[in-house]
């Protein structure tokens, strides 16, 4: 079983397949990023696609679980979903479809991802495991993707309640499990069951025993994920802001934060990005943000409908300002959600 830590090892390369057309517009979007140009003549690489923005927990530092995501709860419809996928999935390198909400609350979860694996990309998701009847978990690991991410914060009861508010511990094990022996009795490789866990001040103190607890159950990998606070307010306040708000769940250890608890700053940041140039998030209405961080709705960069008019979001005017931006590491007077990572930085892992 391997043991990630997100903020010490590089993110996984997931690619699968090669087709000539996916590296034809792989080295498209490669040269746009190389030139910095504010037009990209290839399709995104990485696709988020948020199947639905609901998801029925609580957790305390998640703008889903603090109501702070000011859209309307909105699933995507199979015409709009296939329709997004005829377009970009023969360029995909990377599908995830989550975002702000919990996906197997989609009720036409496992038909989508069933269309989606007709696309030769890497395909994953992350789920709270609080809806999984056994036939869901057959489909889902019998249509072929790749990753499924299972967040369980915690190995006890006790710290599991303390952050997913409103779930079940004991829902979430059972159905870990679920996957892990269903799995093994239908004798497939994939998908890949990671166990996700968020480092915070209860966490901590329990890695070890989660780390037995996942090669006890038999988990592919356990992943531990610095706890990254108060996210509705990142394009507006500063990291030691917004530290000030919720510093209290951060863990006690230095090391096992994103923060620089002497300056409040984030450690290892950034100022370039790379996501303008090769990835986009969609929302289930078919908004279109930059990242997955973006949660406003004003802060969107277009709206995709059922004609596809990708090309004139994707080379759009808010793209392409952002993309000059960061170009050129300056921010603008204009409204443009990248202009706080110009100022503060992006945080890499
Ligand atoms: S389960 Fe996930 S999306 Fe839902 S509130 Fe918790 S962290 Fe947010
Ligand atoms: S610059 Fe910041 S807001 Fe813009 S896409 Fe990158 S991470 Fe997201």
């Amino acid at each position: 079983m391997d043991v990630i830590w997100l903020n010490k090892n590089p993110i996984l390369n997931l690619q699968r397949g090669r087709s000539l057309r996916r590296r034809l517009n792989s080295w498209m979007v490669g040269a746009g990023l190389r030139l910095g140009t504010s037009r990209v003549w290839g399709y995104p690489r990485h696709l988020i696609i948020d199947l639905i923005n609901v998801c029925g927990l609580k957790c305390p530092i998640c703008p889903q679980g603090r109501c702070e995501i000011p859209r309307q709860p909105t699933q995507i419809t199979p015409d709009f979903f296939q329709t997004l996928m005829k377009k970009l999935g023969p360029y995909l390198y990377t599908l995830t479809l989550t975002n702000w909400g919990e996906p197997l609350k989609h009720p036409r979860a496992v038909e989508l991802i069933r269309y989606a694996r007709k696309f030769p990309c890497y395909i994953g998701f992350s789920t709270n495991l609080q809806y999984l009847p056994d036939e869901v978990a057959r489909d889902l690991l019998t249509i072929g993707i790749d990753e499924i991410g299972c967040s369980i914060d915690g190995c006890t009861k006790e710290t599991y309640d303390t952050y997913r508010v409103g779930g079940n511990f004991n829902t979430a094990i059972t159905n870990l499990k679920k996957l892990v022996n269903m799995r093994k009795e239908l004798n497939v490789d994939l998908p890949k069951i990671r166990w996700q866990v968020l480092l915070n001040r209860y966490t901590e103190s329990e890695i070890d025993d989660i780390i037995a607890m996942a090669e006890d159950i038999g988990v592919d990998s356990v992943v531990f994920l610095p706890i990254f606070l108060d996210i509705a307010r990142m394009f507006t306040h500063s990291p030691a802001d917004r530290l000030a708000r919720d510093k209290d769940w951060l863990p006690m250890n230095p090391d096992l934060s994103w923060y620089d608890y002497k300056t409040g700053d984030l450690k290892n940041i950034t100022r370039k990005c790379s996501k303008l140039w090769d990835s986009m998030v969609v929302h289930p209405d078919g908004a279109v943000s930059p990242c997955c961080a973006v949660i406003e709705e004003k802060d969107d960069f277009g709206l995709l409908d059922n004609t596809m008019n990708f090309w004139k979001v994707w080379n759009g005017p808010a793209y392409r300002t952002a993309r000059k931006l960061m170009k050129h590491r300056k921010p603008d007077p204009q409204h443009n959600v990248c202009n706080h990572c110009i100022k503060h930085g992006i945080l890499i892992f």
